[in-house]
């Protein structure tokens, strides 16, 4: 078996392809010494990402900043400075993990600014 028919056992095939790159050629793994394994498992160790950009703020989504949450009361979402004027979701300086909980911070804010605000 080759060295990169190998790794693709693990890696997407395209991946193994472009590590075994890394190496002058592509080895029949039984013709492999212990010094030739060393090497080619430090190239693979070693091999580094390095982005080269991103796709800016269209598609960011984790971001911090926001409105202070100690001016703000937890239960009606209301100013603590300013009576009448409430904060939810996105605009509030909370940081959800990714997994649908910015939505459920976004819908779980609103609803208690409506009961709070429907409460007089
Ligand atoms: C690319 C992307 C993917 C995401 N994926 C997920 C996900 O999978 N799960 C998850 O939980 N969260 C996700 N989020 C986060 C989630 O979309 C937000 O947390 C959520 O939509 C916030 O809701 P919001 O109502 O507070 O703010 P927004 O949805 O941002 O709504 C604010 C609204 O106010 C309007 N507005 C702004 N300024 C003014 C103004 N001056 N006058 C009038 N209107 C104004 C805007 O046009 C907008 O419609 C994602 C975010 C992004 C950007």
């Amino acid at each position: 078996m080759q060295v990169a028919t190998a790794l693709g056992n693990w890696l997407p095939t395209r991946l193994a392809d472009r590590l075994r790159r890394n190496w002058d050629r592509d080895q029949a793994i039984a013709d492999l010494s212990n010094r030739d394994f060393d090497q080619i498992a430090a190239r693979i160790n070693a091999w580094r990402l390095r982005p080269v950009g991103s796709e800016g703020w269209r598609t960011a989504e984790v971001t911090v900043g926001g409105v202070d949450t100690k001016g703000i009361d937890a239960r009606s979402m209301e100013s603590r400075l300013q009576p009448g004027l409430f904060f939810i979701g996105e605009v509030v300086d909370v940081t959800g993990w990714l997994g649908g909980y910015n939505f459920q911070w976004a819908w779980a804010s609103a609803e208690a600014a409506a009961k709070a605000i429907l409460r007089g």
